[in-house]
């Protein structure tokens, strides 16, 4: 493939860790299997030149500023397909955990006699808030084979293969004991799966930090729920690490107002 014929790919930075971006540049040698089919075109933690010509863009983090508005905005006019990369530009993640709390207190718990400088906006969203996105990469941080396995499919004109089906279906596959008969509580259940459920397998529970399966409520593995007596609902109000935007929209979905956080309109 010549460097005429590849597809341009950008990154870029929202309101987050750059955890994922990191996970790009992780992939060393297989780098170069990334670059024989696509150009990156921009791509600031790891090249100085940038350009605003590409087909899709990779965008990490959330939204938290207007100034993220209007960035988000020009990349959209710009690109073919825009790709959410990460849990926070796909929906909310860690970004989101100010969502239900003071803004004012959580600015000066971070940043002390400085909160007053901080012009952020009170709630953190997902970037399809703003403009339309074609695809979300889940994980916090990203799985290096599920980035290379969607460029693979982008490249080919085909859709990104994202699993829709619950951790407990890998956690069964790994012959894991269930948090639930340990006498914990776990998201497996109702968090989309593709992680081989590492955590469990590490001898803890799943934190959610691929986010919800489509449609919990009706799609979920809601038998394991229901064999230990709680709802939906219920882990989701006992998890909010990642899940600060997503329940949001459980709860709008189910039919109640859109909740605002405190600490005002954003
Ligand atoms: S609830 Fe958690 S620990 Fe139990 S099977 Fe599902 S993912 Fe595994
Ligand atoms: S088990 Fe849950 S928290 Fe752990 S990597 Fe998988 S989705 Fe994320």
């Amino acid at each position: 493939m010549t460097g005429e014929d590849k597809p341009r790919v950008a990154f870029f930075d929202f309101t987050g860790c750059e955890g994922d971006q990191l996970q790009v540049i992780n992939l060393e040698d297989r780098l170069l299997d990334l670059v024989e089919v696509v150009e990156v075109v921009s791509f600031r933690e790891a090249m100085t030149e940038h350009s605003d010509e590409y087909e899709i863009a990779f965008v990490e983090g959330g939204v938290a500023t207007a100034h993220d508005e209007r960035r988000l905005t020009d990349i959209r006019d710009n690109a073919d397909v825009v790709v959410a990369l990460g849990s926070c530009a796909a929906f909310g993640g860690i970004n989101a955990l100010r969502n239900h709390q003071d803004f004012e207190t959580v600015k000066e718990r971070v940043y002390g006699e400085d909160a007053d400088s901080i012009t952020s906006y009170p709630i953190a969203r997902p970037i399809e808030d703003v403009i339309e996105v074609e695809y979300e990469i889940p994980g916090c941080p990203i799985d290096r084979e599920e980035f290379l396995g969607a460029v693979t499919a982008l490249v080919n004109g085909a859709e990104p293969s994202i699993p829709n089906y619950p951790v407990c279906l890998e956690c069964k596959f790994a012959e894991n004991t269930c948090a639930f008969e340990r006498g914990e509580t776990c998201l497996g259940p109702i968090t989309r799966g593709g992680c081989s459920a590492t955590c469990v397998s590490a001898g803890t529970h799943c934190w959610g930090c691929r986010g919800m399966v489509d449609h919990p409520n009706e799609d979920a593995y809601t038998d394991v729920l229901e064999a230990n007596g709680l709802t939906t609902e219920e882990v989701i109000e006992e998890y909010q690490l990642y899940w600060g935007w997503q329940r949001d929209q459980v709860a709008v979905a189910d039919g109640d107002s859109q909740p605002v956080a405190d600490g005002g309109e954003r």
